[in-house]
This record gives structure tokens, C-alpha cells and sequence, in this order.
């Protein structure tokens, strides 16, 4: 399938889970992606598992570093803003360094390389479309995941105004919303089959009496590819005529 043939696509936090999965899956399906993250035996690894990827390595919560490493970047049209950190903390234990870090990882860093992108974009005339990884963690409250859960609502709400100012330059932006992922990130928040449960009983889609099975093989409570696929529609033709949007991939735990 070349569904991405032609178009150049970076993709933010490649080197392992979700991301990663999104920069193999477009390569698969004819773009020419740009994977950016920070550790570089990640990128080493994806880029022997996927050749035709170009790799990028930098902290995207430095500012001034990813200015530099992005500036040598051309001719993107997709942007999946997908790295970010989870640090769990209790609302009273929230040091101002998960704050800074959070913040400016999983908010700043996005505004920040959607800046780049959009500019560039503009000043060529062509068209894009942006997708930005929120959760469903963005509009409801989870034990210990005070500053998580405020990155991600925030995210919404820049979604939501980059669409508002870039849209009349043809610039799509939408996020998804997605439900617990078992990926490095998820088994280290939802390993606990206790906490995992209380989740899962929340999730209309969710299989209770499958929880244990699941975790203990440490498989996925959402496939991957679930997000993947939100994802990559998010960014085709097929959504044209939307903007703005947040797709939950959540098994209905936003709607019920
Ligand atoms: P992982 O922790 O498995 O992977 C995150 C990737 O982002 C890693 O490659 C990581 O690199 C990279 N990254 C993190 N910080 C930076 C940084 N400062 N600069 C560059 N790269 C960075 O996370 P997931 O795949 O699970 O999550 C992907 C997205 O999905 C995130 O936005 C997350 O919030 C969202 N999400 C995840 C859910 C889940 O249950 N897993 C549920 C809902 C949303 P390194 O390891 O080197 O730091």
C-alpha cells in the first residue's frame, strides 16, 4: 500500500512504542519519514529494522537544540508530534522538575516544531497536516497523573487553536486520544494488574475477566496499531474536511 507516496513525514519520539510503530508504518506505505528522538541506540535499531528512514537525535525539551537539529530538515507535509513523558507523582509530591520537564516536553516541544513546520510550509505554499498524541487522560483525572493529565488537556486546547490560525493556510491539525497502550510508557503506569483493573472496568471495550492474561503476557490492552491507524487516517485524504478534532481510541471511556 503507497497511500503516502510522495510526502515526507516527521514523526516526534520514534525510537520506541507508539511512535516508532507510526514512523515504520508510513515508511511501509511510501513516505520518506523523519524520525526524531532521543536515545540514539533507538534510532539506530529502527533504522536497521526500516533502512529507508532518516534518523534525527536531540532532546526536544531543549528548545535551542531542536531549532538547530530541525533546521536541516526540508520539505515535510506530515507532522505526528507523538514524544512524551509521564511522570507520576501524587498532587502534593509534584516537583517543579516533573512541572518543567513535562510541560515542556509533552506542550512545549509541540508548539514549538509545529511552529518550524507550519513556517515552512507556508513560506512553500503547500498544504499539511499536523496530529498531535493527547490521551484520554486529557479530560479525566487519574490518580498520580496530575501533570500528565494537565500536558495533555493543554495539547487538546493547542490542537485545537493551531487549527483555528492554520487552517487558512491548509494546514490540518487534529490529535488522538487514546486509552492505555501496553508500551514502555503504559507498563510502567498500568503494569500493577490492581491499577490496571480499575481502568479496564472503566472501558466499555475492555474485558475484565481477560486483565490478568493480559498484563501477565504483557500484552496490549489497546493494539498498537489501534492508534497507528487513528493515526495514519488522521493524516490521509480520508480526513480531509477535518480539523480540529480529537479522535478518542479510548473503548469508549470518554463517552460513557
Ligand atoms: P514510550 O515511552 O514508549 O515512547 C516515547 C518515545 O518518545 C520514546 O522513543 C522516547 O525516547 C521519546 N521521547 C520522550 N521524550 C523525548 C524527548 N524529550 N525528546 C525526544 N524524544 C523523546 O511512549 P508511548 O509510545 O507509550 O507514547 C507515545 C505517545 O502516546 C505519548 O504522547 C503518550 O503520552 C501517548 N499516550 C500513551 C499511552 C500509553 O498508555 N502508552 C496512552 C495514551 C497516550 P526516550 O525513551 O529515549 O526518552
Amino acid at each position: 500500500m503507497e497511500r503516502f507516496s510522495g510526502h515526507r513525514a516527521l514523526v516526534t519520539g520514534a525510537g520506541k512504542g507508539i511512535g516508532r510503530a507510526v514512523a515504520v508504518r508510513l515508511s511501509h506505505a511510501g513516505a520518506r519519514v523523519v524520525a526524531v528522538s532521543r536515545t540514539p541506540t533507538d534510532l539506530e535499531s529502527l533504522q536497521k529494522e526500516c533502512p529507508g528512514i532518516q534518523t534525527l537525535c536531540v532532546d526536544l525539551g531543549d528548545w535551542e537544540a531542536t531549532e538547530a537539529a530541525l533546521s536541516t530538515v526540508e520539505d515535510i507535509d506530515l507532522l505526528v508530534n507523538n514524544a512524551a513523558v509521564a511522570v507520576l507523582q501524587p498532587f502534593l509530591e509534584v516537583t517543579k522538575e516533573a512541572f518543567d520537564r513535562s510541560f515542556n516536553v509533552n506542550l512545549r516541544a509541540v508548539l514549538h516544531v509545529s511552529q518550524i513546520f507550519a513556517q515552512k510550509l507556508i513560506a512553500r505554499g503547500a498544504p499539511g497536516v499536523i496530529v498531535n498524541v493527547s490521551s484520554q487522560s486529557s479530560q479525566r483525572a487519574i490518580l498520580d497523573h496530575t501533570v500528565y493529565c494537565a500536558t495533555k488537556s493543554a495539547l487538546d486546547m493547542l490542537t485545537k487553536s493551531m487549527a483555528l490560525e492554520l487552517g487558512p493556510h491548509k494546514i490540518r491539525v487534529n490529535c488522538v486520544n487514546p486509552t492505555v497502550v501496553m508500551t514502555d510508557m503504559g507498563r510502567l503506569n498500568w503494569r500493577d494488574p490492581q491499577k490496571a483493573g480499575s481502568m479496564l472496568s472503566r472501558i466499555p471495550l475492555g474485558k475484565f475477566a481477560e486483565l490478568l492474561s493480559a498484563i501477565l503476557h504483557a500484552s496490549i490492552l489497546t493494539e498498537v496499531d489501534d492508534v497507528v491507524n487513528g493515526i495514519l487516517f488522521l493524516l490521509s485524504d480520508q480526513s480531509n474536511m477535518t480539523t480540529g478534532a480529537m479522535l478518542p481510541i479510548d473503548g469508549g471511556f470518554l463517552s460513557c
